[in-house]
């Protein structure tokens, strides 16, 4: 009997990430940026037991994405998964946070339990000693299937082609391309020049307009629930704020109108003082 799919995101943006994602048999973190203690926090209210996690993956060499991945380890003994770029490029990092408490870090594995991984090669970052191999990731147990997909200047096709009519999809929407663009004619920004042109490059972060163009491949009538995920937005400085949910969402909803869908877009929030908190639980099969 194929088990459902169930998904919770802990913590998503620039300040930490970490999704739940399990089987009922078998239990997978993606990413590890929460502190160890806040991991834990959140678990418990789903509820789950640290010691019962089955595995962390690791989907690029940025803090927000591994910062606690070696006290999980040392701590519950939850084995870790990234390709050797990333690793490399952690350990190089005179901010490895613990990750040199990891011992015996593994490729991405074909599966854990009863959870099926493909990863798929995605641009982000600036190169090797940055960022490592960053990747995105589509997992399936029996019929069910989770997309998850942030920190990708673009979606490549293939793996576009690979998610179409996953039943869940976490996918970036960074930033309101409007707001970069009109930023970077803004001399009151230019201290940020660099940075935005980064942002808004093949090897920044997707946008509200490419989370749509992607979701407009991806979405079917087998999409339950859509997380839009790494959104720029509660910084509470407009010099850092290119986003919000309001806005990325509405952009989202017009699509599934457009498509005649009607998918669940789910909450997800950024770890700050006032908004960190996790989504909600979704149960897809
Ligand atoms: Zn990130
Ligand atoms: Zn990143």
């Amino acid at each position: 009997m194929p088990m459902p799919l169930e998904i919770c995101v802990l913590a998503s943006g620039s300040s930490a990430n970490a999704t739940y994602i399990s089987s009922g048999r078998t239990r997978l973190l993606v990413d590890c940026g929460l502190p160890a203690r806040e991991i834990v926090r959140r678990l418990s209210e789903i509820p789950v037991d640290p010691k019962k996690l089955d595995g962390i993956l690791i989907s690029h060499a940025h803090t927000d994405h591994f910062r606690s991945a070696g006290t999980m380890f040392a701590k519950y003994g939850v084995p870790v998964y990234t390709n050797p770029e990333t690793e490399d490029a952690i350990l190089g990092k005179p901010s490895c946070g613990s990750f040199w408490r990891v011992r015996d870090c593994r490729c991405f594995p074909e599966s854990v339990g009863d959870i099926r991984i493909e990863t798929f090669s995605i641009p982000h970052g600036g190169g090797a000693r940055d960022a490592g191999r960053p990747v995105g990731f589509l997992f399936r147990s029996g019929d069910a299937r989770i997309g998850h997909v942030t920190d990708a200047g673009e979606l490549p096709h293939d793996f576009a082609k690979a998610l179409r009519g996953v039943n869940a999809m976490v996918i970036e929407a960074n930033y309101h391309r409007p707001t970069v663009r009109r930023k970077l004619r803004d001399p009151a920004f230019s201290a940020d020049w660099s940075y935005l042109n980064w942002v808004d490059s093949p090897t920044g972060h997707l946008s509200n307009e490419q989370c749509v163009e992607a979701l407009g491949e991806i979405l079917t009538r087998e999409t339950e629930a859509v997380f839009p995920a790494h959104l720029s937005e509660n910084h509470r400085n407009p010099r850092r704020d290119n986003n919000d949910f309001e806005t990325a969402s509405s952009a989202i909803a017009l699509l599934e109108a457009g498509l005649g869908l009607r998918t669940r877009i789910c909450r997800t929030f950024r770890r700050d003082k006032t908004e960190g908190r996790r989504s909600e639980l979704v149960k897809v099969a």
